[in-house]
Formats: structure tokens, sequence, C-alpha cells
């Protein structure tokens, strides 16, 4: 879709007439009216008002003609999961696990100083593959490669306790280092994930059913 149609179409969705959108945006009902009928485009601070006011990204409005992905952890962006500044602008630099209010919500970033010490964080990250996976050889598991960047929300399992009571470790807002390994009689997969506190061994079935809880230790 064109920034036109895009323009025109969150307009009528959000109940606006030309002229009351023209009024919330400092310009003149003719400029909505040119930009509607392809004839200009909304400069940048303008997008910006126009961002706000209809709650999607300036990429949005422009037709997504940028594949973004984010900076952190690679996770593919669009506009539910973009992160914000603390005044509810997008920040499309960021996924919403990884960038909140303002600040990286990952510790390991905030140690080191965010995204400019790539270096640095490769260099912890390998420490934490070391640590880990002499962990792992005690309990008999295979080691791990890698560790990737993963959102609390995707990998906040819940696990039923021998007294029937159900719990979760996680935050779903919080960021965590992990990786999956697979059993081998195939039969299931193993995650693990970890931060700066504790490393967490769980297994579970295809699509994390079953979960269970193997290992938890404060680090
Ligand atoms: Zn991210």
């Amino acid at each position: 879709m064109e920034t036109k149609e895009i323009i025109y179409k969150l307009r009528t969705k959000n109940g606006f007439s030309q002229e009351e959108l023209a009024e919330k945006i400092f310009v003149t009902r003719q400029a909505v009216s040119r930009w509607e009928n392809g004839e200009t485009m909304p400069n940048i601070d303008t997008l910006k008002l126009l961002s706000k006011i209809f709650d999607v990204s300036i990429n949005t409005l422009l037709g997504s003609p940028r594949e973004l992905v984010c900076q952190c952890c690679g996770i593919s962006l669009d506009d539910c999961n973009t992160s914000r500044e603390i005044d509810g602008v997008f920040n499309e630099e960021y996924c919403k696990w990884c960038y909140a209010d303002g600040e990286y919500t990952l510790d390991f970033w905030r140690q080191y100083g965010g995204i400019d010490e790539k270096e640095k964080f490769e260099k912890l990250k390998k420490q934490l593959i070391s640590e880990l996976n002499s962990l792992l050889h005690i309990i008999n598991l295979p080691k791990v490669e890698n560790l990737n960047i993963l959102p609390g929300e995707f990998v906040n399992l819940e696990y039923t306790l021998p007294n029937g009571e159900k719990i979760k470790f996680l935050d779903d807002k919080k960021t965590y280092l992990g990786s999956q390994i697979e059993s081998e009689s195939g039969d299931k997969c193993y995650g693990i994930v970890l931060n700066m506190d504790f490393i967490l061994v769980c297994s579970y079935e295809e699509n994390g059913e079953n979960p269970e809880l193997v290992f938890y230790k404060k680090r």
C-alpha cells in the first residue's frame, strides 16, 4: 500500500474528517487532501505526529519499505513488537523485549553499555557458554554451541509441582539468554534459560508441552 492510501485508511478508521486530522497535526485541510491524493508527502515532523496519533510506526506509514529487525536480538519487527520510548514514540531499532522505557532491558546490554560494545557481549556470552557446558556435562546433557537472546514471554513455561501447584519462574517482560538441545532419543527437547543470576534447565515435548524442571541453579 502507498502512503496516500495508508493515511486515508487510518484517518477514516479513526473516524476523523480531513479537517479534524489537519487540526491535530497543525496543517491545513488542503495538506491532508494532497497527501491522500498522492500529490505530496508529509514531512518527517508530520510523519512523527501521524505516527503518534495513529499509533503506527513511521515505517508502516511509508508502506513498510524497510524490513526492520531488532538490532539487539534480530527478531523481525512490526508495529506490535517494536519498542517505544518513555513518551510512547516508536523506537524502530529494537523490539519491545530488548528495549523499553528508554532503556535496554537486557542486563547484559545494560552492563556492557549497550549495542556499541558488541565485542564485550560476545566475550561474556563465551564465558557463559563454558560455564553452562561444564554444568550440562555434570547432568549428562550435550553441550550447547551458542546462546540466543530470548524474550521472557516465549520461554516462561509453567511447571507443575509434585503437589499439583503450577509455577512459573521467569518474567515475561525480561529478556534472557538461552538455547535448545534435543535429547538423544529425539522424543523431547531440553531448554536452557539463563541470565546473570541463574541457570535453568527444563525438558519438554513438542510445542513446549509437558514441561518439566530439570535443574535450577543460582549463579
Ligand atoms: Zn530484540
